[in-house]
C-alpha cells in the first residue's frame, strides 16, 4: 500500500452496517472509495459506497476477491474467523491487525492483556465445566455475571447469577463454551473513551463519555462525561496504554465502569468506531470515523478536539423511528438514518444528536428537553 494512501484509493471494510456506512461516508470526503464486505444483501453501508461484495465472512474465495480490489482492509465488525483474517492479512494490509481482533474476539484473552498491561477489569474466572462455576461463584461470591467469551453484544449472551440455584441452568442455557464469571460491579455509571492510533504510533483520545443503557441497548451518550476530571483522565490514560501495549493501528473503544468510589474498571475493547462515539460526528472536527480511516490509511491524526458539548440519542426500532418526521421538524436535533430498510423491536435505526456550548452541558432536565421529543423526563 501506497504511504500515505492516496485520493481514489480503495478502503475495504469488513461489515456492512450503520458503523460501515458512517466509516464510508468520513473515507468519501477524504476523496477515498469504499468497498463494503458483508453476508446481508440489504447491508445499509452499501447504500453510500462505491462498491460492496455480498458473501459470508468465511468464504475463502470471495474474501481473496475482495482484497485484491481494495488497497487497506478495516473493520467495522469483528467477529471474523482466525482463518479468515490470516487470509486478509496475506494479501492486504489489515488494519487494526489480526493480533488486536483476536484478542477483542475473546473475553477471556481480553481479561488477560487487560490485567497484564496493568488495567483493572472486573475480578473473573474462566468456567469450563459446572465445576469450575460452583468454585468461581465460592471464590467471587454473588451476584456474578456468567458470560459467553465470544460473540456477545448488547448484554446477548449473559446471565446475572443472583442466587447458586440459577448456576446449572445458566450454565446450560449460554453457548458456546467456555465462559466466564465476571464480580458484579456495583457500578455508580459506565463511560467509554475512544482512541485512534497511526502506524508511527501516534494517539489521539477522544474525551471520556458517559453511557446510559435502556433494556441492554445504549440510549444515551453524555459527552464530555460528568465525571470529576481525574475519573476522565484515568479512563483516557488507560485507553492510551492499551492502544499502545496491544499496538493499535486504528480506531479502539474501551468501555469502562465507574464505581461508587469513583474508580476506572475496564469492562471491554472494541477496536473499531462504537456506538458511543457518534457524537463526534457533530461535535468535533475530526470524528471517530475520519480518524479511523486517517489511521488505517496512514493520513496525518489531528488531536481529538471538540468544539461542542454534545448528547446522542439511539433511535431504536420500532417506537423512536416513529418520531422521524418529528424529529426532522425540531430545530437543534441533528438527524442520523441508517437506512435499514426494516423496522424490527431492539434495532438500531437511527440516532440524534444535540450540541451545547462547549462545557455547558446541561442537567437532567437541560438534556430531556434539549432533545423535545424524544426527552424522557428523568426521575424525580
Ligand atoms: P457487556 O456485554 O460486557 O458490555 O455487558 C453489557 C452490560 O451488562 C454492561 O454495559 C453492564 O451494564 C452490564 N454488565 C456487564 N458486566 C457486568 C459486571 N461484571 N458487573 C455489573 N454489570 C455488568
Amino acid at each position: 500500500m501506497a504511504k500515505p494512501l492516496a485520493p481514489h484509493a480503495t478502503i475495504g471494510i469488513i461489515g456492512g452496517g450503520q458503523l460501515g456506512r458512517m466509516t464510508a461516508m468520513a473515507a468519501a470526503r477524504l476523496g477515498y472509495r469504499s468497498h463494503i464486505y458483508a453476508p446481508e444483501p440489504d447491508s445499509p453501508a452499501f447504500q453510500v459506497a462505491a462498491a460492496h461484495s455480498i458473501a459470508d465472512y468465511e468464504d475463502e474465495a470471495a474474501l481473496a476477491r475482495f482484497a485484491e480490489q481494495v488497497d487497506v482492509i478495516t473493520f467495522e465488525f469483528e467477529n471474523i474467523s482466525a482463518a479468515s483474517l490470516a487470509l486478509l492479512a496475506s494479501l492486504r494490509p489489515v488494519r487494526p491487525g489480526p493480533e488486536v481482533l483476536r484478542i477483542s474476539q475473546d473475553r477471556l484473552l481480553e481479561k488477560q492483556f487487560l490485567n497484564s498491561a496493568s488495567i483493572q477489569t472486573a475480578p473473573w474466572r474462566a468456567v469450563i465445566s459446572l465445576d469450575d462455576l460452583t468454585r468461581a461463584i465460592a471464590e467471587l461470591g454473588l451476584p456474578a455475571v456468567l458470560k459467553t467469551t465470544r460473540l456477545g453484544y448488547d448484554g446477548k449472551g449473559q446471565f446475572l447469577l443472583r442466587s447458586p440455584d440459577d448456576a446449572a441452568m445458566a450454565f446450560a442455557q449460554l453457548n458456546p463454551k467456555p465462559l466466564i464469571l465476571e464480580g458484579f460491579v456495583d457500578f455508580a455509571a459506565e463511560g467509554s473513551v475512544l482512541v485512534a492510533r497511526s502506524p508511527e504510533g501516534l494517539s489521539s483520545v477522544f474525551d471520556m463519555v458517559e453511557n446510559r443503557h435502556r433494556d441492554h441497548i445504549l440510549d444515551l451518550t453524555l459527552a464530555p462525561a460528568p465525571f470529576a476530571p481525574e475519573t476522565r483522565q484515568a479512563a483516557q490514560t488507560m485507553a492510551l496504554r492499551i492502544a499502545e501495549r496491544i499496538d493499535l493501528v486504528g480506531l479502539l473503544a474501551v468501555e469502562f465502569f465507574i464505581d461508587r468510589t469513583g474508580r476506572v474498571i475496564a469492562n471491554e475493547i472494541a477496536p473499531r468506531p462504537h456506538n458511543s462515539g457518534h457524537w463526534t460526528i457533530d461535535a468535533c472536527p475530526v470524528s471517530q470515523f475520519e480518524m479511523q480511516v486517517r489511521a488505517v490509511a496512514d493520513l496525518p491524526l489531528p488531536p481529538a478536539r471538540r468544539h461542542a458539548d454534545a448528547v446522542m440519542k439511539n433511535l431504536i426500532g420500532p417506537d423512536d423511528m416513529a418520531l422521524w418526521p418529528t424529529i426532522l421538524a425540531t430545530d437543534g436535533l441533528i438527524p442520523h438514518h441508517y437506512g435499514k430498510l426494516e423496522n424490527r423491536p431492539g434495532r438500531k435505526l437511527g440516532h440524534v444528536t444535540v450540541l451545547f456550548p462547549r462545557n455547558a452541558l446541561p442537567g437532567e432536565f437541560g438534556i430531556a428537553a434539549a432533545l423535545g421529543p424524544l426527552g424522557t423526563s428523568p426521575q424525580a
